[in-house]
């Protein structure tokens, strides 16, 4: 979703909660209303009813809010004094509250909306009428506690959503239900690839074997693919001392998201929340000179970050996840040439995953601010070269001025997965901060020592998020190379398991991953089974095979073919090899 498109769905969201909160008033006058903003698919609105709503209480509201639309009415907007304000909502505790608060933030006014009969306090923006709202709909109904805050009051809380035309909402409806049959939660359980167990905790994803094969492929793949690129690599270990992340900054700016500190013989130690640190140390290990850069450090490297526990789910976020990361050292000079080849290896790593579809949205510098490190000729220059390698790309992006963190610009990625939905994955960042801090430098062509820029890439971001985007992305049918079993193998009757363990003995030698499925059931039921669990290739064997030595495959996708053992093989290694 553009921004644009993102700001039009929230107005048209926001201005849909007006509507159910105006219908919920005519139907329960006594209802409380907290807060109805517009969220990332529709909008929720939190009250304080005595009366429980149930599903047949939310279609009677659904029934109310169509016909308030039928009247078509405009969104009108005012001002009330603080005291006004008070007056006209001393019936409700929590618009006191929210009052009270935007007094103290040294709000003068209070911005109102007026839609027909329902009058709300609200900030906008909206739609300017509802005529606008053509498909509404009531998903689901739960709780939550007044500002997010447990030691409050339950709410109620009711999730909608409403759309311009009617054809819209189904199609919504329709990508939603596909959503959940594959989400990374559901598929993550049934096809065995993760497991959150509260014995280890929240957040904290074990990756079990058909999981962990999946990822070893793709770490695999992206290993390749950097030694293509004269990448290095490095292990480093999952803490360092207090001292590193003062020195780093990380104490200073990030310390929210660290874990507390482990105290080993006196000294402190955290669990590392990024990978920097130590990669820095090892170029600060030597004198480097120009004719040394760029030099690239790649790790698989494990990170821990602090997420609020309601906010973990399923492996799109987690306290502990491993980043493909790596840190460019280059001469500013360089900069333009390191975008452009992380920007090949993104291109190799998207297209042959089937992620056609991407954006890259790049941060530049607020002007007007000054709370950044670097010159502004040094960041001109790089935003200026990073736009150009995106238009030399023919790339789709947008700049965001402002969005850049403190120490340089950046580019996101996103990309739109099979459903068209929308996932930031990697990111590319610029780093003028951290070569300052550590002192880092080069000899230049002058002999003179100069800063090097860093450059902070993930191409997946981590492989917990990268896995769970596609594991939805391919819905578990995954393409053969990737797939953690590539082949089942289906003896006909028992008299023939002898046959199927010579054709996995042979498939096992090509380093096909196969499964003999010789259980005491029907074929009918085994090949059911191997169909849930999406096995690229089912191999059915039986009298006529075993005769002639021939195989009898069943492709996920197209025709049952009969053909030889060797051809197989040659036909399945040849698809593995090429990532097809
Ligand atoms: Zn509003
Ligand atoms: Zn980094």
């Amino acid at each position: 979703m553009g921004n644009e498109e993102k700001e039009q769905n929230d107005k048209m969201w926001h201005t849909a909660a007006h509507v159910f909160a105006s219908a919920l008033t005519e139907l329960y006058p006594n209802v409380k209303l907290a807060i109805g903003p517009p969220i990332e698919q529709g909008f929720h609105y939190d009250f304080d009813l005595d009366e429980q709503i149930d599903e047949e209480k939310l279609a009677k509201i659904e029934k109310k809010m169509k016909e308030i639309l039928k009247k078509k009415e405009k969104m009108e907007q005012n001002f009330l004094t603080i005291g006004d304000a008070l007056e006209a909502f001393k019936n409700n505790p929590y618009k006191i509250e929210m009052i009270q608060d935007l007094k103290k933030e040294g709000e003068k006014e209070i911005s109102t909306f007026t839609t027909g009969k329902f009058f709300d306090m609200c900030k906008g923006p909206h739609l300017e009428s509802t005529k606008d709202i053509g498909a509404i709909k009531l998903l689901k109904i739960s709780a939550a506690y007044w500002k997010g805050n447990e030691k409050n009051k339950s709410l109620q809380r009711v999730y909608g959503i409403a759309f311009k035309t009617q054809k819209e909402l189904d199609e919504w409806i329709e990508m939603r239900k596909k959503a959940e049959e594959n989400s990374n939660v559901k598929l993550g359980k049934e096809l065995d690839l993760y497991m959150i167990s509260e014995n280890v905790g929240k957040g904290l994803p074990i990756w079990c074997p058909n999981g962990t094969m999946l990822r070893m492929q793709l770490q695999d793949f992206l290993t390749k693919e950097q030694i293509k690129q004269g990448y290095s690599f490095m292990i480093t270990p999952h803490i360092g001392k207090s001292e590193l992340f003062a020195k780093s900054g990380h104490l200073k700016n990030y310390k929210e998201m660290m874990y507390a500190p482990i105290k080993i013989d006196e000294e402190e130690y955290y669990l590392k929340p990024m990978n920097c640190p130590f990669h820095i140390q090892y170029y600060a290990k030597n004198q480097r000179s120009y004719r040394d850069l760029p030099i690239r450090l790649s790790e698989m490297g494990t990170v821990y970050r602090y997420e609020k526990s309601g906010e973990l789910s399923g492996l799109l976020r987690v306290r502990g996840f491993t980043q493909d990361d790596a840190h460019i050292f280059c001469t500013p000079e360089q900069v333009k040439q390191e975008f452009n080849s992380v920007f090949d290896l993104l291109v190799k790593v998207l297209s042959t995953l089937k992620i056609n579809n991407f954006r890259v949205r790049v941060g530049t510098r607020d002007p007007t601010s000054d709370k950044y490190v670097g010159t502004p000729e040094q960041w001109e220059r790089a935003t200026k070269e990073i736009i150009e390698v995106l238009k030399e790309r023919k790339l789709n992006f947008e700049v965001n001025p402002g969005d850049a963190a403190f120490y340089g610009p950046k580019a996101d990625i996103i990309v739109k997965d099979a459903l068209g939905r929308e996932w930031q994955t990697g990111t590319i960042q610029l780093d003028y901060n951290l070569p300052e801090r550590f002192e880092l430098e080069y000899i230049g062509v002058d002999g003179q020592k100069h800063e090097p820029v860093m450059i902070h890439r993930a191409p997946f971001g981590s492989f917990e998020r990268f896995t769970g985007i596609i594991i939805e992305h391919f819905g578990g049918a995954f393409p053969t190379w990737l797939s953690p079993e590539q082949v089942k193998i289906i003896p006909i009757s028992e008299k023939f398991i002898e046959y199927a363990k010579k054709v996995q003995a042979q498939l096992m030698g090509a380093e096909v991953r196969v499964k003999l499925d010789d259980r005491n059931e029907t074929l009918g039921y085994r090949i059911r089974d191997a169909q849930k669990e999406k096995v690229p290739y089912i191999v059915v064997v039986g009298a006529k095979e075993e005769e002639t030595g021939k195989v009898a495959i069943r492709p996920r996708e197209g025709e049952q073919q009969v053909v030889s053992i060797e051809e197989f093989i040659e036909k399945i290694t040849k698809e593995i090899k090429e990532k097809r």
